[in-house]
């Protein structure tokens, strides 16, 4: 089965990969409605979860989990879901991640495959911003997120790409670190499975 639940895709179509990137520091239920949504609306054959090594965005600013734990947690966010998979291309390259080689290699990887960049409205409007941007619109489709019927930011003019809307759900890493931190519920926003291996690891001072 496909993300999109259909059995098998036509052998003459290119295989359609999303590329769904982010710090996951921890994967939650507003990525997974994210990743599950453009699967299914786009009909993509795979959905690549492609964990940040060192999101250059955030690095100094707020403490990042070790990737290669990131990438644990995300593999198990991503278990018993077709097509989603995480994506370790990032953290083995090391250093910062830049998403034009990203798309670079899977090009080189999966040659003749369609790429979609998935990407939250409030990234879209800085896309222009991104190392070698010019890479990054012409290696992949852009497919911009809005939450909840709500229309957010979109691409610079001129930049092509699509719409999927996701039902909107207020949750985020930062959020759940801190609940973690202080004992409060994160089973409602959190699948179990990244619960257990949060806790079994300590990770955002729960436990103490
Ligand atoms: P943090 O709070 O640490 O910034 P985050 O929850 O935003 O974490 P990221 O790993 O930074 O998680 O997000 C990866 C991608 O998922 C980004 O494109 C982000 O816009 C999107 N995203 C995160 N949370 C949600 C949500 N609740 N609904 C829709 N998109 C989301
Ligand atoms: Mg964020």
């Amino acid at each position: 089965m496909t993300p999109h639940g259909s059995a098998a895709s036509d052998p003459d179509e290119p295989v359609r990969i999303g590329v769904f990137g982010g710090t996951f520091d921890p994967p939650h239920h507003g990525h997974l409605a994210i990743a599950l949504e453009v699967g299914h609306r786009l009909r993509l054959d795979r959905v690549l979860w492609v964990v940040a090594n060192d999101p250059w965005q955030k690095s100094g600013r707020v403490p990042v989990t070790p990737a290669s734990v990131r990438l644990a947690l995300v593999a198990e966010a991503v278990d018993g879901f077709a097509g989603h998979e995480v994506c370790d291309l990032e953290v083995r390259r090391g250093g910062p991640s830049y998403t034009a080689d990203t798309l670079e290699e899977l090009t080189r990887l999966h040659p003749g495959a369609a790429l979609f960049l998935v990407v939250g409205s409030d990234a879209a409007e800085g896309l222009d911003t991104w190392k070698r941007a010019d890479d990054v619109r012409a290696l992949a489709t852009t497919v911009v997120v809005d939450r909840g019927g709500r229309q957010g930011g979109r691409p610079p003019l001129g930049w092509p790409h699509l719409v999927v809307d996701v039902p909107a759900l207020e949750i985020s890493s930062s959020d759940i670190r801190s609940r973690f931190g202080d004992g409060r519920p994160v089973e409602a926003l959190v699948q179990p499975r990244v619960v257990a291996a949060v806790r079994a690891r300590g990770l955002y001072g729960c436990g103490r």
